[in-house]
């Protein structure tokens, strides 16, 4: 065999921890190498996850720490790097130094396949590596290919060499052949091909899709056989909260609502994402779940805002709590819910909270 290195980042959240237990569910003879990145500032909830997940799994999750040896918390260790300058959506130096390079690290030159939770609900590509060395397959989605790799089978350049490589293949659909035939140009976008043919065949996309990365040197070329060639299971939200309830490892508290008063309105909050407590791309009502809900960890990310640094663009921690602000917060988040209800069916509330959720850091909140 390959000495391709399988490996499946646990953020914390609760779609790579579904994702760890699917894959070892489905594929138990694959030697997944399970990691993750401690920022050192998760809430408690987070690190319970991880802990029942180890002993679920029946394999130790690596813990990779940035700035290993220093007296700080890695988080807190490259805040004093950067003289106290928050990071913010603008300037995300946090998951560059606290998730990504620990990562590449510990993949080092090693040809590696990482799995990425991204839902087949969602539209966002995640956390794509730039070194060629490590390639991301997304097995909840329908294309479980990344975009690098669509964009170059699909190409115009590469029609002639695809179609003899499906020729090559004893795939008998006339139909994908046909789509496949079909030159992308403005009117026949590449992300319509790719769509057209995954409603066709996705066996026969991954199986095409494999064999013409045999003629690349991805990591998946090194690799006779990839059993997910054959899955076209889309997994979405649901799924998620299915598999984490019954696996026994349950969905981490912070994802359940908890209702709040206000001016005689009823309203629920809760946090839509792993990551830091402090994280910057958490709404306004989620502050006040933390404020309300983990008062200790309110008053910790209060002590970062020095010097005219904040966590919020247009106003401090400290305004944020001020009765008056509070109350404006949580009125406007109860009607936006009931204006949301009205536009979708889902039952959970991270649904409303998180518009969210597909923005920000794939390596933190998956
Ligand atoms: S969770 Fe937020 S603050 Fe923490 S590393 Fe990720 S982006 Fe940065």
């Amino acid at each position: 065999m390959s000495n391709v290195r399988h490996v499946l980042g646990i953020s914390g959240g609760k779609d790579s921890a579904a994702l760890a237990l699917y894959m070892k569910d489905k594929y138990p003879d694959m030697d997944i190498e399970y990691y993750t990145c401690d920022t050192g500032k998760e809430l408690k909830e987070t690190y319970e996850l991880i802990e029942k997940l180890n002993s679920v799994l029946g394999k130790t999750i690596i813990q990779k720490k940035a700035a290993d040896g220093s007296n700080l918390d890695p988080f807190d260790h490259f805040l004093q790097m950067y003289r106290g300058y928050l990071p913010s959506s603008n300037s995300r130096w946090c998951t560059k130094k606290l998730k990504l390079d620990p990562f590449e690290e510990f993949v080092g030159d090693d040809p590696v396949i990482s799995y990425v939770g991204i839902r087949g609900d969602e539209d966002r590509e995640g956390y794509i590596s730039k070194k060629s060395n490590i390639q991301s397959i997304f097995p909840f989605r329908k294309n479980i290919w990344s975009e690098d790799v669509v964009v170059k089978l699909l190409s115009k350049a590469n029609l002639e060499n695809i179609l003899n490589i499906f020729a090559s293949l004893s795939i008998k659909s006339e139909r994908f052949e046909e789509i496949l035939a079909k030159p992308i140009s403005l009117n026949f976008t590449q992300i319509q091909k790719l769509n057209l043919l995954l409603d066709c065949d996705v066996k026969a996309f991954n199986k095409l899709t494999f064999a013409y990365l045999k003629t690349t040197d991805y990591p998946l070329s090194k690799v006779d056989y990839f059993p997910l060639v054959d899955n076209d299971e889309v997994l979405i939200r649901d799924d998620i909260f299915k598999i984490l309830k019954d696996s026994g490892v349950g969905v981490p508290a912070y994802y359940s609502e908890i209702e709040f008063e206000v001016n005689g309105k009823k309203g629920k909050y809760a946090r839509s994402r792993s990551g830091c407590y402090f994280c910057f791309f958490q709404q306004k009502i989620e502050w006040i779940w933390l404020y309300e809900q983990h008062p200790e960890k309110f008053a910790m990310a209060m002590e970062y805002e020095k010097e005219g640094y904040t966590w919020n663009q247009d106003e401090t921690l400290s305004d944020i709590i001020a009765p008056a602000r509070m109350e404006q917060i949580k009125e406007g988040f109860i009607k936006r819910t009931a204006r949301n209800k009205l536009n979708t069916k889902s039952p959970y509330l991270v649904d409303i909270l998180s518009d969210a959720e597909s923005e920000g850091c794939a390596s933190c909140f998956i």
